[in-house]
């Protein structure tokens, strides 16, 4: 039902026009009824309201990795907080390691193909799927943690509705345990964000534990319970709550996790906990395990085991690693002058790379997102090399290993430092701006990699960023024919071009509102009031476009309307341009010395037929007011009704001196200064600046910006004028690629036509509503004394 709703606003905005077949009235129409109404909870300024509420769920958590079976086993007990206004009979819960399961994997619904070549692991794979391939989630329990009375369940394939043994009322806490196991997929071959890495050369593993206990689906104000099936695709929506995580590996696994460690005392050697305090107030990463011990471990294979255990508070997730292949180092940064520990964790294959990189780059990140948002406000940041690029609250997954010789290219190099600020900027979007992911993947994806780019900008001036800033990166998804697009508002399972859409459209379109449609300090301004607001809450779209129109003061309807909500792209042509010089000694004359009168003799109006005229006069009940008071009549009552004659004459009467010649000072003023007139269209539909570049005839440039409003009555076509102090020779539109403007073939105009003369007169002060003629009182008057 929400999922309905939801989709449905996307296609509305698109199909419906406000004034359809008209060249204005559409695109700058409020986004009004497409938006959800504001209510208590969410209200029309974009902030949350005075009854917002969310839920919460705490998880206290034992597991135990069996790295000889490949197998993680674990126990927890859940504390739902029914924060809602609404009584639950039942609770929703995620099960996604089910997306490797061949029984209750919801992935039937993608299409596939047979390609030419095809990798054995495929084969396998399909013939697995066959039948029960024993991956998934297997509950073995659930009970009520205060009676130890079991629980019914019903899982259907990604998701588990649990009963509960009595309704849970607004403002009540529930407790319950779950047990389960699952067997532990090869990330390699089966796909996934969690998983193992086996690394043939030493025989060792490295484990990414994400999305790995039964968790707690979101329920909202705004759409209930999100029980949509995980496919692989549209990530998570997630509950804030307090994780209490102990975790059993082997003995010489190192652990990097969400959170805080307990009890590094008794996890580390001594001297490994002497680094780490050190690393405490190092300036430079110090290694806590370093690469001849992580080496060392590689070829020991510890048989016994060893329990770390961490804490988080107030985040929506929790993933962890385990390996004994870790280098791991660690450094602080400082945010606003609260001590972060940034921390790395990657195996000897990468070490060239990341011992150099990751810890800073991960120091850089969390600085420069709370620049822009809020500051980053948990106690660690990590990132780990394994391979790929995921997102946690406080530990990602990246990618970035060198050659056995530790040289690496340019590409890995600048790939790694991207994966590393993504990722771990999505912190902030998701893990902290917690947005609905599996519904609106540009909320988290679009609005992450817009500030992984000006983050990637701060990094070095020279960054090779690729998309997810720059307008013209965008044009040739923009120019795509349009079964291959799809609004931006678009549920993420139904996207086509998932990256341009979901990453770099919107972040590409945050990067126009920010340079060339609000500026700068209106669009910061804003887009930081977005994360206050919303931080450790909830948004949906319509409070981060809200937000941004109620903070900075800009209608960004159109803009919404046009990047989010529709597929059309931005192509503005040049059609024409005319030149004109002012003709300062025009005869003033020729304007027109005398009109002929108008035929000034008609009572006002006395030819129209009047029905409630007709009506007022026939009622006998009806007294009107110039008969009830006789001095309200004057000139004009009885020439309405006759009683003055009708003088048909026509009169030659001089228009009144409104213009006059220029005087030398202001011939002189207008003398060297050019006109333009253009001629602009917009053929591809989407509404822009008109960005138009000055090339004089002395060589020098100038560039005028006019706001995407001024297709607001005319939204094919605009005339514009413009004043120069030099004469052009050519016009060039968005001469800086900011539109990202499909046609550009279009955009320029360089044969300039000769000058045109229009004439320059003085205008005399008039009064508003003096007439300029002879009225009939006035020849009455003149009449009388018989001119
Ligand atoms: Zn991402």
């Amino acid at each position: 039902m929400t999922a309905v709703t939801a989709l449905c606003y996307g296609v509305k905005a698109q199909n419906i026009q406000n004034n359809p077949g008209s060249n204005h009235g559409n695109k700058f129409e409020q986004l009004g009824t497409i938006l959800p109404t504001p209510n208590e909870y969410r209200t029309a300024s974009g902030a949350p309201g005075p009854k917002y509420w969310q839920q919460r769920a705490d998880y206290d958590i034992k597991c135990e990795l069996d790295e000889t079976n490949l197998k993680l086993t674990g126990s927890e007990t859940i504390t739902y907080w029914n924060n809602s206004p609404n009584t639950l009979t039942y609770l929703w819960l995620q099960l996604d390691e089910n997306q490797h399961s061949s029984v209750n994997n919801a992935n039937y619904q993608s299409s596939s193909t047979l390609p030419r070549q095809l990798n054995i692991n495929a084969i396998e794979r399909a013939e697995e799927m066959r039948t029960d391939n024993g991956y998934g989630h297997q509950i073995t329990k659930i009970s009520d943690a205060t009676t130890g009375k079991a629980l019914k369940y019903t899982i259907n394939k990604t998701m588990m509705r649990v009963e509960l043994p009595s309704e849970l009322k607004p403002g009540q806490q529930f407790k319950f345990a779950i047990s389960w196991n699952y067997k532990i997929a090869d990330r390699f071959k089966y796909g996934g964000r969690g998983g193992y890495e086996y690394f043939p050369e030493d025989g060792n593993y490295l484990f990414t534990i994400a999305q790995w206990y039964p968790r707690l689906c979101v329920y909202s104000d705004f759409q209930g319970w999100q029980n949509h099936q995980f496919t692989g695709r549209g990530e998570f929506a997630l509950t804030f709550g307090n994780f209490k995580v102990q975790m059993t590996v082997p003995a010489d696994h190192v652990v990097g996790s969400t959170g805080e460690c307990q009890n590094y005392a008794q996890v580390l050697t001594p001297t490994q906990l002497a680094r780490y305090t050190k690393a405490q107030s190092s300036k430079e990463p110090i290694e806590i395990v370093t690469l001849e011990e992580a080496k060392k471990a590689e070829g020991s294979k510890s048989k016994s085991k060893k329990t770390w255990i961490f804490k988080a508070n107030n985040v929506r997730d929790f993933a962890w690693t385990s390996s004994r292949k870790f280098v791991w180092d660690a450094m602080p940064a400082l945010v606003e002058g609260k001590k972060v520990m940034c921390m790395s964790f990657y195996g000897k294959e990468a070490y060239g790379l990341y011992r150099k990189y990751s810890t800073k780059a991960v120091a850089h990140t969390i600085k420069s997102y709370s620049k822009f948002t809020i500051p980053y406000p948990y106690p660690v940041a990590q990132s780990v090399e394994a391979s790929n690029g995921m997102e946690y609250p406080m530990i990602c997954f990246n990618y970035g290993r060198t050659e056995k010789d530790g040289s690496y290219s340019e590409a890995i190099k600048y790939g790694m430092l991207g994966v590393i600020i993504h990722e771990v900027g999505h912190n902030f979007f998701p893990m902290i701006i917690n947005s609905d992911e599996r519904q609106w993947s540009w909320m988290d994806e679009g609005l992450n990699s817009f500030v992984e780019y000006l983050t990637e900008e701060l990094w070095d001036n020279k960054f090779p960023v690729r998309g997810k800033g720059p307008a013209w990166a965008i044009v040739d998804y923009m120019k795509l024919p349009k079964d291959q697009l799809e609004p931006i508002m678009s549920n993420s399972e139904n996207i086509v071009g998932f990256g341009p859409n979901a990453y770099t459209k919107p972040a590409t379109g945050l990067n126009m509102l920010r340079e060339t449609i609000m500026g700068r300090e209106l669009f910061d301004y804003a887009f930081r009031e977005y994360a206050r607001r919303w931080a450790f809450k909830h948004p949906e779209p319509a409070d981060f476009f809200r937000t941004m129109e109620d903070a900075s003061g800009e209608d960004l309807d159109w803009f919404w309307r046009g990047w989010f909500y529709g597929t059309d792209p931005c192509d503005i042509a040049i059609d024409s341009v005319k030149y004109y010089k002012a003709d300062a000694n025009a005869n003033l004359r020729q304007m027109g010395d005398t009109v002929i009168a108008r035929k000034l003799d008609r009572p006002m109006g006395s030819n129209n037929p009047d029905v409630s005229k007709d009506r007022n006069r026939e009622d006998k009940n009806i007294q009107f007011y110039t008969d009830q008071d006789t001095t309200l009549r004057d000139f004009y009552w009885r020439y309405a009704r006759g009683m003055e004659p009708i003088d048909t004459t026509t009169y030659q009467v001089p228009i009144p001196a409104f213009a006059e010649p220029l005087d030398e000072e202001d011939k002189a003023k207008v003398a060297n200064k050019f006109f333009y007139e253009v001629f602009f269209s917009n053929k591809g539909g989407l509404v822009m600046p008109l960005i138009v570049e000055w090339t004089y005839k002395d060589g020098t440039k100038e560039v005028d910006r006019i706001p995407a409003q001024v297709w607001r009555l005319n939204e094919q076509r605009v005339t514009k004028t413009f004043v120069k102090d030099k004469e052009v020779v050519s016009v060039k539109l968005d001469p800086m690629r900011e539109t990202a403007d499909i046609d550009e073939s279009n955009n320029t105009w360089g044969t300039m036509p000769p000058p045109s003369k229009f004439t320059v007169f003085k205008q005399k002060q008039q009064v508003r509503g003096q007439s300029t003629g002879i009225n009939p009182m006035q020849k009455a008057e003149e009449k009388k004394k018989g001119f």
